[in-house]
C-alpha cells in the first residue's frame, strides 16, 4: 500500500494504491447521497398571492433558478421534492396545502416564503388568514420580507441546500423504521374557523367571555 493517504469530508484518512490514485477518489456515502438531492431539487409548481410573482421572477430568466437544479417545476406533488409557500395562506387554502405536503414522496422539504407564509404578516390575526403555515407542516426555510426579493428567495433556496448537504442518513426520518405517518389534514370548519361563521363565533366568545367576568366576580364578593 502506498505511504500517502486520502481524507475525506469526515476526517478519516485512507490508504489509496499508487496505481489507483488517479482514477478512485474517497468521499462518504452522505456526500454523495446529499450532493445528488441538493442538486435536482424540483419544487412544486404552487402560488397563493403577490409572493408568487416574485417566485415566477425567480424562476424567470434574470435570476433563473435552473442554475441551482431548481428549474423543473412540477405540477403533480408526487414529482417534487419540495414546496414554496409563496403568499398569504387563508384558512380555506390550509387543508389543499397540508393535502399538497401529504402526497410529496420523502425527502421532502417546505420553504416559508415571506411575512405571510411565516407569520401572518399584514393580515396576521385577520378572520380568514392563518398566522403562519408552520402551525400545519413543519418548515424548513423562513424567508423575510414583503414580498421576498428574488435574490432573498435563492438566499432561502441556497440556505435549504445547506440544510441538505448536513444531513446524514443515520437519522433522516425517511430511513427511520417507524412508519411515516401523514399529517393530519385540518377541516375548515372544526379546526379552523369558517369565515362564513365569524359573527356567530364572535357572538358564542363574547357570550363566554361576559360568563367568566360574572363568575369572577361572584368569585371576589364570596372570598370579601
Ligand atoms: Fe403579498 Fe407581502 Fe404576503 Fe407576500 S408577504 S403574499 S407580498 S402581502
Amino acid at each position: 500500500m502506498s505511504e500517502k493517504m486520502r481524507e475525506n469530508i469526515e476526517g478519516i484518512r485512507y490508504d489509496i494504491p499508487p496505481d489507483l490514485e488517479q482514477h478512485v477518489n474517497i468521499t462518504a456515502i452522505d456526500k454523495i447521497y446529499n450532493w445528488g438531492r441538493r442538486s435536482s431539487l424540483w419544487p412544486l409548481m404552487f402560488g397563493l398571492a403577490c409572493c408568487g410573482i416574485e417566485m415566477i421572477c425567480t424562476a424567470a430568466s434574470r435570476y433563473d433558478f435552473a442554475r441551482f437544479g431548481m428549474e423543473i417545476m412540477r405540477p403533480s406533488p408526487r414529482q417534487t421534492d419540495f414546496m414554496i409557500i409563496s403568499g398569504t395562506v387563508t384558512k380555506k387554502m390550509v387543508p389543499q396545502i397540508v393535502r399538497l405536503y401529504n402526497q410529496m414522496p420523502e425527502p421532502k422539504y417546505v420553504v416559508a416564503m415571506g411575512a405571510c407564509a411565516s407569520g401572518g404578516g399584514p393580515f396576521k390575526e385577520g378572520y380568514n388568514v392563518v398566522s403562519g403555515v408552520d402551525q400545519y407542516v413543519p418548515v424548513d426555510v423562513y424567508i423575510t420580507g414583503c414580498p421576498p426579493t428574488p435574490q432573498a428567495l435563492l438566499h432561502g433556496l441556497i440556505t435549504l441546500q445547506r440544510k441538505i448537504d448536513a444531513q446524514t442518513i443515520k437519522q433522516t426520518r425517511w430511513y427511520s423504521k417507524e412508519p411515516l405517518e401523514a399529517l393530519p389534514v385540518p377541516i375548515l370548519g372544526p379546526d379552523l374557523m369558517t369565515p362564513s361563521q365569524y359573527e356567530k363565533i364572535k357572538a358564542y366568545s363574547h357570550q363566554k367571555m361576559l360568563e367568566e367576568q360574572a363568575q369572577d366576580t361572584a368569585t371576589a364578593v364570596e372570598s370579601a
